[in-house]
Order: structure tokens, then sequence, then C-alpha cells
């Protein structure tokens, strides 16, 4: 017979015993701040200026592609690394844009969003005790990315105000244990655009240390001032170096669809597809197909996409410089990194609570983009991919900020 305490454990046991059942990788890093700061907004009625997703409406046509899909009953399995029609309209979008030519049929893998493309690469490249080079500050999925894949990070800065890196530093994280670097251009969260000449850099090392580079270039479209986006895999000695990962998300604002997609060598590839079968079979059927029509959108909708998002980072810099807010102005993707030093708050988690439950406006905190979280006390993040009347809600609500 069990005594009544053995049949009865006490809540903190029970917590305490299911800690030392959970995987230690799982324990080594929280949840997305990104995805809470989300959650906080909508707790507390803020306006949502954290999480980068369009609050505006998708293109009519991409839209109706998706429940013509769903009405023509395309709703069974897609071939587990992407329809043939998509990775057709992949290849040729990808050489119309950027020149590069690979084969649909062994080198790209169709995957649940750019984040599963990022996981379900480093999955495949990477082996205990190897190392991977990420700039910080990074987008913080990089983070755990690192860490569910077995891969050590080797963090790199980018310097403010132009987010510039120092060469010798970036040469001194690379060494033989180095298996990649991941290079995120357009950057989030700074808006930096890496140049010709940086990428031609980055190359050199991964020539010299014989490594892979994985590209995150979800906001290529998004270019202001004139910066134009080179992809890494167009810099000579890198195509069969680079894993080239994009999405649909940002380039035709469906975030909530999850298509994005990997494209590297034929024997990476293989690898890739292998751990994108068994982790998560297939992206939507429908939606890939909705997605063929998106990718072969004329060249006028990518340049509405970016004069638009032009008005849309100008009118944010305004709203936010007139708060008090010195503002890094990015060049590209979607976000303004800022510096909070005036406000006078201890860090940049404490200011980021207080702006989403008494002014009601939810950025994501600076430290949720740095290893040490000191590193990123002075910084908070806002994105710029919003309608007018979110603008005008945020515009109001800083405006009652104290400096
Ligand atoms: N990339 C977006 C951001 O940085 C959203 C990412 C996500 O939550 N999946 O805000």
């Amino acid at each position: 017979m069990t005594s009544p305490a053995e049949a009865k454990p006490t809540a903190d046991k029970i917590a305490q015993t299911a800690r030392r059942m959970l995987s230690e990788k799982a324990e080594y890093f929280t949840e997305s701040v990104i995805r809470e700061m989300t959650r906080l907004a909508l707790q507390y009625g803020a306006v949502n200026m954290a999480q980068g997703f369009p609050d505006f409406p998708a293109p009519a046509e991409v839209k109706e592609a998706a429940r013509a899909a769903i009405a023509a009953d395309d709703n069974q399995y897609a071939i587990t690394w992407g329809a043939k029609p998509l990775r057709d309209a992949i290849v040729e979008k990808f050489a119309r844009t950027q020149g590069v030519t690979v084969d649909p049929e062994r080198e790209i893998t169709v995957c649940c969003g750019s984040t599963e493309a990022m996981i379900s690469s480093l999955m495949a490249i990477i082996n205990p005790g190897d190392e991977v080079v990420i700039f910080e500050p990074f987008y913080e999925n990089y983070g755990p990315d690192a860490i569910l894949s077995g891969a050590t990070p080797r963090f790199v800065k980018l310097h403010p105000p132009e987010w510039t890196f120092d060469p010798d530093e970036l040469a001194a994280a690379f060494s033989p244990a180095t298996k990649a670097i991941i290079l995120n251009t357009p950057n989030n969260p700074t808006g930096k655009v890496f140049d010709r000449a940086e990428l031609e850099k980055i190359r050199d090392l991964c020539v010299q240390w014989n490594t892979f580079a994985i590209t995150d270039e979800i906001y290529e479209h998004m270019l202001y001032d004139g910066a134009r986006h080179v992809s890494l895999a167009t810099i000579d000695g890198m195509h069969h170096r680079t894993i080239t990962i994009n999405a649909l998300s940002k380039t035709y604002s469906v975030t909530g669809w999850r298509v994005g997609w990997a494209i590297a060598t034929s024997e990476v590839t293989a690898a890739i597809r292998k751990v994108h079968d068994f982790v998560t079979v297939g992206a939507a059927a429908p939606l890939q197909e909705a997605g063929t029509l998106a990718l072969q959108m004329p060249q006028s909708y990518y340049e509405t996409l970016a004069s638009d998002y032009l008005v849309r980072r100008d009118r944010l810099l305004g709203i936010l410089t007139s708060a008090g807010f010195r503002c890094f102005k990015p060049r590209g993707a979607y976000y303004i990194m800022t510096d909070i030093s005036a406000f006078g708050f201890p860090d940049d988690v404490a200011f980021a609570r207080h702006l989403v439950k008494e002014i009601g406006v939810a950025a994501v905190p600076g430290s949720s983009f740095y290893r040490n979280p000191a590193d990123g006390r002075t910084h908070l993040r806002f994105t710029f991919c919003k309608k007018e009347t979110t603008f005008q809600a945020a515009a109001e609500r800083l405006a009652k900020l104290r400096r």
C-alpha cells in the first residue's frame, strides 16, 4: 500500500521531478521574447510594434490563389521537399533577381517558413564540437537554433551607428572548429544591408577555413536610400558553400502561412531534405500552390512594396524621434533599433514593460538580440510593417512618454 504522502506529492515536488526529466537543451534557452511581447500587447491592449508581422492585408490575388487551391482539393501532402511548381517558381525568381541558377529537382527544400529552413539546415551540417559564427545583435532564433543543433555560437559584434563589423574581430571568430557563418541581410534587428566588400571579406574567411554560410535573406525586397541586396551565393567562390534561405512571409505579407525554403548544393540539400522530412513532412500544400503565383508577381509589385515600406520607415522614424528616441536609421528590413538612454530606465526590459503596460505600445527589448543581456540594455526595437491607423495610435500613445 502507498502512503498518503506518496500518493499525493506536493506541487513543488511534481515541478522538481518534471524539471529533472526535461532536456538540458530546452532548459538552456527561454521562450521567444518577440512572441511574448505580442501576447503582452494583447493582454494590455497595447499597439503591437514588437513582432514583425504586417497588420495590413496580403495581396488579393495571392489570397485568392490559396482559396482556389483548397477548393480544387489541393489538400493532401505535397512532395516532402516542396511542390514542383513552387520549386520551379523559386528557381525562376532567384535567377531573375540574383542571376543564380539552381536545380529545382536537387537543390531546393521547401520548409515550414524560413525558421524551419534554418534549423533543418543547421541540423543537416552540425556535428558535436562544431562552431557557428553569428553577427550580434542577432535575430533571436539563431541562439536556440545553435543550441538545438548542437553548435557552439561565436558572436561577432556589429558596431552602431552603422552596424559595421571589425574584420579582425570576424577573422578571430573563425577557427578549424567553424562549420558555418549565419548571415542575415538585410538585417533584423539593425536594418543593416551588407555590401559587396563586406560579403567578400566573409567569403575570404569561409574559403580560408572551408566553411558553409547560411544566409537569411527574407527582407531582400525591403531596401531604402539606394541600398542593394546582394545574395552571398553570387559572390565568387560562394555558390557551393552557401545555403540560401528565404520565404513567402515578409515579401507577400503572409507570415502565418509558414512557407519558406533553403537552396543549397545537391549533397547539402539531400541532408536538409532528410531532416525536414522527419521533422515536419512538409509545408501546407495549398499555400505552396498560392506561393507559386506570388513568386510570379511582376517587378512593379516589388517596387511598390519597397516604396510603401520607405513611407512606413520614415513615418515611424518621425514618431520615435518626436517621442525622444534616438533612432538608428535602417537601410533595409522593417525594424528600427533605438537608443533609450534618454529615458533613464534601469534597462531595456524595464522600459519595454513600462511602455506596454502604462503607455500602451509594445516593442522588443534590445537584450533579446544579444547573448549578454547587458549589451542590449540601452536598445529597443520597433517594427514598421504596420498600417497608418496603427502608426496614428502609436504616435498618440508615445506622445505621453516623459523624458
Ligand atoms: N521575424 C519577426 C520578428 O523578428 C517575427 C518572427 C517570428 O516571430 N516568427 O519580429
